[in-house]
Parts: structure tokens; sequence; C-alpha cells
């Protein structure tokens, strides 16, 4: 591991002006080193200050606060001085369609499989630790939450693309961060109410119905009520229902025994809609004090680096050329877990299997070791 520590001081040492953190003395700091040492409760007067203290103690990660406090390094927040925090969505690719766990490895006898396992086929132990690769897969999947995403604060919210940050974090995931000041001040509750919101959790079309049957909202309408008509709509016209279509969009009622009887239209338009819901951690944005990877810094379960990106490199954003941060010089390294082909900086890799010795560049070695699959030599 040394080696690859040192290939995380050269980049702090050498690229340490690209390091940043907007209102840094505000910003509640946190790091967490390759010793497991974790310093919280810092803050800095300057971006000056916070790159010679990363070149200096190399960071495995790097997080800081979207609260913005007067005394950022108080323990207490009553005593911090808490002047607002930027609301947070962060979307993590694991458990979205196509990107899973690509290993499971057995703690007691080292056994490890491709196929998902509760207990260990070859000792009978329940101790498994489930892995994950990162691949191209998880990180479309990931994206595609993200424009979902900002595609709603857009329409739903009026926010505009620069009121808005999105953060590759450096591994599997995006954070999103709402920077409008009138957004700062919401507390809990009203955080938790939007990332309710953005998943479309609790839609319930039976508040379009009365006595005198379904009054469905116009197509045009705005938010999730709209979206539910248009779903709706299509549903119908797929099934040749298009009357009912027309009556819908010319906002007529609609019969209340005629939809009951056709209950699975309204499902599956239901489930139309919510294609267009992203997919949030609600627990993340629910947090005031929740922390954010300090912009560029390496992740230290990849070594890629965090970066913050426009709406308009999203779609081309590559991190396996984009976010490369460590050098080409050669890492030596023992494979002691199965490594899936990969391709980074241009260059593809693998597979390897257990045992193997190679020499790659520290961006590769770096990937393998820190997703702990190998051994860095020396
Ligand atoms: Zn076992």
């Amino acid at each position: 591991m040394q080696r690859l520590i040192r290939e995380f001081q050269l980049y702090y040492r050498d690229r340490a002006r690209m390091i940043f953190a907007p209102e840094v003395e505000k910003r509640e700091f946190m790091f967490m080193g390759f010793d497991d040492v974790v310093r919280r409760y810092i803050s800095f007067k300057s971006l000056d200050s916070l790159r010679t203290y990363m070149a200096d103690i190399v960071p495995r990660h790097a997080y800081y606060s979207v609260g913005l406090y007067k005394r950022p390094e108080m323990r207490k927040m009553e005593q911090r001085g808490f002047e607002g925090a930027e609301v947070l969505f962060d979307i993590d690719a694991t458990g979205l369609e196509g990107c899973s766990y690509d290993l499971y490895f057995c703690e007691e006898c080292s056994h490890e499989q491709q196929k998902e396992m509760q207990r260990c086929p070859s000792c009978g132990s329940e101790r498994i630790k489930k892995m994950d690769w990162l691949d191209e897969a998880c990180i479309r999947a990931a994206k595609a939450e993200v424009k979902k995403l900002l595609k709603i604060l857009r329409e739903d919210f009026g926010l505009g693309n620069d009121g808005i940050l999105v953060s590759y974090t450096g591994n599997r995931g995006f954070h999103v961060r709402i920077l409008a000041k009138e957004f700062l001040k919401l507390g809990k509750e009203e955080r938790a109410e939007i990332a309710g919101y953005i998943s479309a959790r609790g839609f319930d079309y039976e508040v379009f119905s009365s006595a005198g049957g379904y009054k469905f909202p116009k197509p045009d309408e705005g938010g999730w009520r709209g979206r539910f008509s248009r779903a709706l709509i299509s549903v119908l016209r797929e099934n040749k229902m298009d009357e009912i279509a027309r009556d819908i969009e010319e906002g007529k009622t609609i019969e209340r025994g005629f939809m009951r009887k056709r209950r699975w239209i309204l499902e599956k338009a239901v489930s139309r809609m919510k294609e267009e819901a992203a997919t949030v951690d609600e627990a993340v944005t629910f947090d005031i004090q929740r922390l954010t990877r300090v912009p560029n810094s390496l992740h230290g379960k990849t070594g890629l680096r965090a970066m913050t990106l426009t709406y308009d490199e999203l779609d081309e954003f590559d991190p396996f050329t984009d976010a490369v941060g460590l050098s080409d010089s050669p890492v030596k390294v023992r494979i002691t877990r199965k490594v899936p082909r990969f391709s980074i900086n241009g260059l593809v890799f693998g597979p390897y299997s257990r045992d193997e010795v190679l020499e790659l560049p520290a961006y590769a070695a770096a990937l393998i070791v820190l997703r702990e699959r190998g051994k860095a030599e020396i």
C-alpha cells in the first residue's frame, strides 16, 4: 500500500491547485486517512491552507459539509452559527438495473464465486462479503437517474442549470446539490418532502376520484399530475381506448365503474409515470449535516477524482478517462481476487485471476488494490 499512498501524495502535491471548495471558510471538513484515522471538525481560512493540509496528510477520503457555518470547527451544532445548507441528493448505482455485485467472497475460507451465495458451499460459513466493481453499466445507470432528477428540478422547481451542481463522487455515484439561495434555509421535514416528491413516493390516483367519477388532470399540467395523465393517455391509446384518452385530454370526467373495472390501466399508468422518477437516497437529502466530496480529491476506493460537471458535460462524461487522477508510473500488484476485464485511460486490462503478479500503471493498480482485489507490492 505504501507505493499507492506515495502516488496519492504526488497527486496532492503536484495538482494541489485543482482542489477547491466554494465558500471554503464556512465549511466543516472531514478526512479519512490510509491509517483509518478520522479527522473531523476541521476548518480552513483559505483554499491555500486547505491545499497545503491535504498535501501534508494525504487523505484517503476528503469531505466537506453542504452546511455553511460561522464557526465550522465547533463540535456542537448550536455553537456553529448555522447559516444554511445546500440541498443534497445522493445517487448511487448499486442496486440500479444493470449494476449489482459481481463477486461473493467467503471471509472464513476465502472461497469466491460470481454467483450469489448466502452460505459458503465450501465451508458452510455465512460470513459472505459482497463485492462490487466499477464498470460502464453502473455509471450509465447512475447517469440516467441524474438526468431524471435534473429534469424534475428544472420542470417542477424552476431551477436553472446555474442553481444546480452535479458532482461525480469518484466511485459509483453522483451528488447533485441545489445551490439556489432560497433553498439553503429549508428544514429537515421540507427536505424529506422534496426527496419524497422526486421519487414520486405516495402517489395515489384515487385523489382524482369522487362520487361523480374520475377527473384526471389535464396532460399539460405541471409536476406528477401532468406526467400521470400523459402516461394514462398513452396506455389508453395503446389499448385502443382512444375515446377515453380524448375525454381526459378535454378534461371530461370518466365514469367510475368503467375505470374501476380497468384498474390495470391505472396501475400501468402509475408505473409508466414512475419511470420518470429518480431514485435518490432519501436519508441523505433529509440530513443538513451531510458531507460531500471535496472537488478533485481522490476517492479512496478507486483512485479516481471526485469532480464537478456542468449539465452539458454529463452526457459525454466517462470517469475512466476524465476522472483518472493518478500517474502511469508502474506499480507491481499481486492479484488476490478475481478482477474482471476493464478499461481505463484508453487501455484495456484483465481479466486477472488469483496469484497473478503484474506490473500496471498506478491508476489501474489503484483500482484493483483499493477495491480489495489485489495487493501492491513494496
Ligand atoms: Zn468458506
